[in-house]
């Protein structure tokens, strides 16, 4: 008995696996045509000063529009893309559709904010990314510190010189630098150092854990004074509740953003908070 329960798993386990890979297949052939057949957007989360209450950044956050599928989340977009060798092309596409609207949201008149845009290792290690930037600059005329490029803290610890040079031609042309998911890897400070980077964005797992657990509270203070001490900005990310925002303001965290304020948006949505920005004293 056992030997034919044994057997029907194996058929079963082997079908889930042969349609997986069928699935994900499907998926990539998509994939090449999603950018042609206007099926991938761009979502907006504002990120807010908790010194002053207004959005002083919004991020950049792709989502595919799949036409029998729905809305498929980045967490399967860009490991596939990565695959492909799409995230070249999709992640310029980004950067462009990202620039484009922080200009028409300034040319309307609303509060001028910096789009951060993710950055993947393999965008990073392309040669072609810094030219691909100051044409976008150009080309957008956005001002090159209204964009920000939000790397992982994996790209920034590994190959160390080829980073600083390019980070170094990066702040020359003016764009902001932010190290995301920050505390998930393990970064060496003194590395950390030698970084021309202009903020830390703390991992939303530590910011899960700050109402009740003592060391994601000790950890998320920590990286909030390591960036004080370096004269750079730190923001939080995933914050959810007031208790959350609260303990942040306390302990003198810069920035927040989270669903507690705003969840990924449309455009058309944020040019109404933006407006509303306007009227918020502050
Ligand atoms: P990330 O850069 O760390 O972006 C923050 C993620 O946390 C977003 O998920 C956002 O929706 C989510 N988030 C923000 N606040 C909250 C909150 O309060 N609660 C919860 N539960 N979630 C919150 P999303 O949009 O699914 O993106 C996931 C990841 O995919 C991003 O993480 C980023 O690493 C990557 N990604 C997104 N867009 C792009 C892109 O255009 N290019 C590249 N290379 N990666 C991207
Ligand atoms: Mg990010
Ligand atoms: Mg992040
Ligand atoms: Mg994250």
């Amino acid at each position: 008995k056992a030997k034919d329960k044994g057997k029907n798993n194996y058929v079963l386990c082997s079908n889930t696996i042969y349609e997986e890979v069928e699935f994900k297949n499907k998926l990539i052939s998509h994939l090449y045509h999603a950018l042609d057949n206007n099926e991938l957007r761009v979502y907006y989360q504002p990120q807010i000063s908790l010194e002053t209450g207004k959005i002083v950044a919004v991020e950049a956050l792709l989502r595919w529009q799949h036409p029998e599928l729905g809305l498929i989340p980045p967490k399967v977009i860009i490991p596939l893309a990565e695959q492909t060798g799409l995230i070249n092309p999709i992640g310029e596409w980004v950067l462009k559709t990202a620039c484009l609207q922080n200009k028409s949201w300034q040319d309307m008149g609303l509060a001028h904010v910096r789009i951060a845009v993710n950055v993947s290792a393999t965008q990073f290690r392309n040669p072609l990314l810094i030219n691909q930037i100051q044409k976008l600059l150009k080309e957008t005329e956005l001002k090159p510190k209204y964009l920000e490029l939000e790397l992982t803290e994996s790209i920034a610890i590994n190959r160390a010189n080829y980073v600083i040079r390019v980070l170094n031609r990066l702040k020359k042309i003016g764009v902001y630098i932010s190290i995301d998911d920050f505390g998930t890897e393990y970064s060496s400070l003194s590395r950390l150092k030698l970084l021309p980077i202009d903020q830390l964005k703390i991992d939303k797992q530590f910011i899960d854990g700050i109402v009740g657990d003592e060391k994601d509270q000790a950890i998320v203070n920590t990286i909030i004074q390591l960036a004080k001490n370096l004269g750079i900005a730190v923001i939080a990310e995933g914050a959810e509740t007031i208790e959350q925002v609260n303990f942040l303001k306390e302990n003198r965290c810069d920035t927040v953003q989270g669903f507690y304020y705003h969840k990924p948006m449309q455009a058309v949505e944020v040019e109404q908070v933006l407006r509303q920005n306007l009227k918020t004293p502050g």
